[in-house]
Order: C-alpha cells, then sequence, then structure tokens
C-alpha cells in the first residue's frame, strides 16, 4: 500500500466531556454567524489543534464531526470564511482534495488577476 496524504475518515463520540473541553476554546464572540475563533493550540498555518484519541487533530474537523458528521476518507473541511482558525460550523464543507486545489487556484489566480490591474492602474498614472 502506498502512503497516502488524504484525510483520514473520522468520526467522534460526543460526551458531554468531549463538548466541554472542546468549546473551552472556541471563542463565540456572542454571535452564531460569525468566525468561532479557537482560542487553544494552533498550528504555523492558524489551524486550531485539539487531542483526540491520543492524536492532535485539526479543531476544525472535529467541529464538524461534532455538530455535522462523521467524515469518510478522504474528505476534507473546507472554510467558505477562509479563516483558517475558525471552527464555526455554519463556515465550513465538505471537499475533496482535487476541489480544494482547484478552489485555492481561482483564488490565486483572482490575487494576480488584481494584482495586475493594481500594477496597470499605477502605470497609466505614470509610476
Ligand atoms: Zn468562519
Amino acid at each position: 500500500m502506498t502512503h497516502s496524504r488524504n484525510a483520514k475518515a473520522l468520526a467522534v463520540v460526543i460526551t458531554i466531556s468531549l463538548l466541554r473541553r472542546f468549546m473551552s476554546k472556541v471563542d463565540i464572540n456572542g454571535d452564531l454567524d460569525a468566525c468561532h475563533c479557537w482560542t487553544g493550540a494552533k498550528t504555523k498555518k492558524g489551524y486550531g489543534q485539539f487531542r483526540h484519541g491520543g492524536n492532535a487533530c485539526q479543531a476544525h474537523r472535529i467541529s464538524y464531526a461534532i455538530f455535522i458528521g462523521p467524515l469518510e476518507d478522504g474528505e476534507e473541511v473546507d472554510h467558505e470564511c477562509q479563516n483558517t482558525s475558525c471552527v464555526n460550523p455554519r463556515h465550513l464543507r465538505i471537499m475533496t482534495k482535487p476541489e480544494n486545489v482547484a478552489d485555492a487556484n481561482v483564488r490565486r489566480a483572482e490575487k494576480r488577476k488584481a494584482e495586475e490591474a493594481v500594477a496597470a492602474d499605477l502605470g497609466d498614472v505614470g509610476f
């Protein structure tokens, strides 16, 4: 079997103590629709980290598994809000890996286009 970098299936047995432990690290900020930022440990990229079953798991994946449902092998959880520390289940959606990559490519292309437009504008005014 070859090593796979794809996301592993994740199912969470929901208990009061798990919910308490998870929610103690979430800043709900008084608003159900706002980003709910993870206040615990984070990765360099800003993803929340949560210890579950002896592993350091990504907090947004745990949030998805708790509040929406279990994840299958290869299912990535994407932030619609682009805020990597957000664990608001309303901002999370499942994506398979190629979709996630395609989405990142679209965002990069849009950013490049915007930068080119700014550069062109600067050119127009003589910079
Ligand atoms: Zn969010």
